[in-house]
């Protein structure tokens, strides 16, 4: 019997929580590799894409000659899951962008930068995950996932292509949309990574898998 090899995944490391998302996803089984350069990007099976500035990593992803190379993986079906600003870089259209914003797209969806900032900066929270049965590592109880959101964008609109699977309960912005999943693609407004709930990374780890 042939055992096989640990799914590589990659986390864009051009800025943001790089190292939380490094640790969750070694944490469930997966060889996590950070991700600066297009030779580096070439070597992973996946990629992740942290918290941080979704300015930032535009900016960054340009001048590191990696925009148009993570763009076109993510669009030649390479799984990828971002979190917060990741979100941000995986939609398809922004509202209250930057001038001259771009994200790296794939999801058919809308997204507001900074949408709870209005009521609230950051605020944490229960948040009902559709899509996690079977997951090990649950902090909780199955299907409830702790929220944390830091300048979180939310989910203006889907189309039909995208699965919802998480909206706010409670609290500002309660009924938005704070998770989505799109084929190999899935995001999330929180930050699963900072907190010990391994259940997102794992169900990401197994899209990679199964893409392979
Ligand atoms: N507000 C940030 C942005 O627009 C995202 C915040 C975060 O990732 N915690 O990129």
């Amino acid at each position: 019997m042939t055992v096989s090899q640990p799914v590589t995944i990659g986390v864009l490391a051009l800025q943001g929580d790089v190292r939380e998302h490094l640790a969750m996803l070694e944490a469930v089984g997966a060889r996590a590799v950070t991700v600066r350069r297009p030779a580096e990007l070439d070597a992973v099976e996946a990629l992740v894409i942290p918290g941080g500035e979704s300015t930032a990593m535009w900016k960054l992803a340009t001048a590191f000659e990696l925009f148009e190379p993570v763009r076109k993986r993510i669009s030649d079906g390479m799984p990828a899951y971002g979190s917060c600003a990741g979100m941000i870089m995986l939609a398809d259209r922004v509202l209250d962008a930057a001038p001259g914003q771009e994200t790296f797209g794939g999801i058919a969806m809308t997204v507001r930068r900074n949408a709870f900032g209005r009521q609230v900066d950051s605020f944490e929270g229960p948040i009902e995950f559709d899509g996690l049965e079977g997951e090990e590592g649950a902090a909780g109880a199955a299907g409830t996932l702790h929220g944390v959101f830091i300048r979180a964008p939310w989910v203006e609109q889907v189309d039909p292509a995208v699965r919802v699977t998480a909206r706010v309960t409670a609290g500002p912005g309660a009924g938005r949309i704070v998770a989505v999943r799109q084929g190999a693609l899935m995001a999330t407004s929180f930050h699963p990574e900072l907190t010990g709930d391994l259940r997102v990374h794992g169900r990401f780890a197994q899209i990679a898998r199964a893409a392979r």
